[in-house]
């Protein structure tokens, strides 16, 4: 299904029959409560005014406000945007943070401007939303080609944008609290660069315990070495997982006793992709996908696991770290396997809890250290599984289905 929107859709409508849902609320779930579309007008270094088309979709707040991250990509679209605030919707209400879903995006290829103009860009898109978002409203989060940095500016244009309508000087620590994913010295949390790998390591050990794997003899193949890739892969080997194969979008490396992963990186660091190093035997993206090992985790893109590949992969466990990276027709295969697919709704919610963490700091004005964050992660995260793995026992469906019937049933009951 290429539609994302006409896919999430079809989830909901699988998760209704399970819950028996009626027809009213699957109606209103299947629709963003809010949807906004606006055109920017934004002054380029050349002197010119360029027009950009962004959007911010509120798909249900009733648990919370509206979370999810802001995209600054040329795919951007209305069904993305609208499924991807859906998705949030379920994944808060798994990971028990107090927020509905939202998301958003600007179609822009952010390589082909420059710094000023990225600023120019970034402040533009609050100008016309401010007045739907804030820390009680919505609270966008950085995502695909957005940064810390960005953040930043967006939330100095929100203050600059309150400070005035309400004649204030200075509004305090609240108004930070409407973005997260902001850097540490700008009101950002301690924590949030490891966050979502660290949480999909305390879901790989959850699942460690349920089904009695020993971490030294569990084999673990890591494809993406990004943010989210490369802290899963370091954080799982230095709690004794065996991680034998770590990609890149060039190249991926393979070694049957395990991986130095901090050399890997340092290497890949020096000469841009994993193909000059010595430490282990050269791969495929493809074959690292079909490697006999315990445990797969794609952490890099969508949809890479497919009706084509899906009947050679050899791995017991799938951690989804990246979103969506199965496709429908995949998971069907998978399931027939008995592959346990732990669904990105669950296993990378560690970054949007921390970025819950933010707010609470900010809102709070407390700052928390690294190791209290990563505390109050472990819990949610833990509780997150053990959650799921019961929903997914009490209605007989695989994990994802488990994972949204809980996340659905927890919006339901908070809309009644
Ligand atoms: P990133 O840009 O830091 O890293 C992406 C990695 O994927 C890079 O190593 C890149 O080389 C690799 N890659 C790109 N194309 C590839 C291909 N065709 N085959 C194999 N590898 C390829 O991104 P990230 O922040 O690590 O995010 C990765 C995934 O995790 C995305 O799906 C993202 O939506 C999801 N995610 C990220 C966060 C977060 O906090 N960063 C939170 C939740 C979900």
């Amino acid at each position: 299904m290429n539609n994302p929107y006409e896919n999430a859709v079809k989830q909901l409508e699988n998760v209704a029959k399970i819950l028996k849902l009626d027809s009213e609320v699957v109606q209103r779930l299947s629709v963003p409560e809010r949807f906004i579309e606006v055109n920017l007008p934004v002054r380029m270094d050349d002197g010119s005014v360029k027009i950009f088309t962004g959007f911010r979709s509120q798909h249900n707040n009733a648990r919370g406000p509206y979370k999810g991250g802001l995209r600054f990509s040329p795919e951007v679209n209305e069904a993305e945007v609208k499924a991807l605030s859906m998705w949030m919707t379920w994944k808060c209400a798994i990971a028990d943070i107090p927020y509905g879903g939202g998301k958003g995006g600007v179609a822009v290829d952010t390589k082909k401007l420059s710094e000023q103009e990225l600023e120019n860009l970034s402040r533009a898109f609050v100008r016309a939303i401010h007045d739907c978002i804030g820390p009680e409203k919505d609270v966008p989060a950085p995502d695909m080609y957005t940064t810390p940095e960005i953040m930043e500016w967006m939330v100095e244009e929100y203050i600059k944008i309150k400070n005035e309508e309400l004649k204030m000087k200075n509004s305090g620590d609240e108004m930070l609290a409407t973005f997260t994913g902001k850097p540490v010295e700008a009101g950002g949390s301690e924590g949030r660069t490891e966050a979502t790998g660290l949480g999909g390591v305390y879901v790989l050990e959850s699942l460690a315990k349920k089904e009695d794997l020993i971490p030294e003899k569990t084999t673990v193949a890591v494809q993406g070495a990004g943010n989210v890739g490369y802290y899963f892969a370091k954080l799982a080997q230095e709690i004794g997982f065996k991680v034998v194969a770590i990609s890149d979008s060039k190249s991926a490396v393979y070694r049957k006793e395990g991986l130095d992963i901090d050399k890997a990186m340092k290497s890949k660091e020096k000469d841009g992709s994993f193909e000059t190093w010595k430490g282990g035997e050269k791969i495929t993206n493809d074959e690292l996908l079909k490697l006999d090992v315990d445990v797969l985790v794609p952490s890099a893109i969508e949809n890479v696991i497919t009706e084509e590949n899906a009947k050679d992969i050899k791995a017991r466990y799938i951690i989804e770290m990246a979103n969506g990276p199965t496709t429908p027709d995949a998971d069907i295969i998978l399931s027939k396997k008995n592959i346990i697919v732990v669904p990105d709704v669950l296993a990378n919610a560690g970054g949007v809890t921390v970025s819950y963490f933010e707010w609470m700091q900010n809102k709070r004005s407390e700052k928390w250290s690294k190791e209290e964050v990563f505390g109050k992660l472990k819990e949610k995260m833990v509780s997150a599984f053990e959650q799921t793995w019961e929903a997914m026992k009490k209605y007989k469906a695989d994990m994802r289905m488990g994972a949204y019937a809980l996340a659905v049933k927890k919006v339901v009951d908070a809309m009644m």
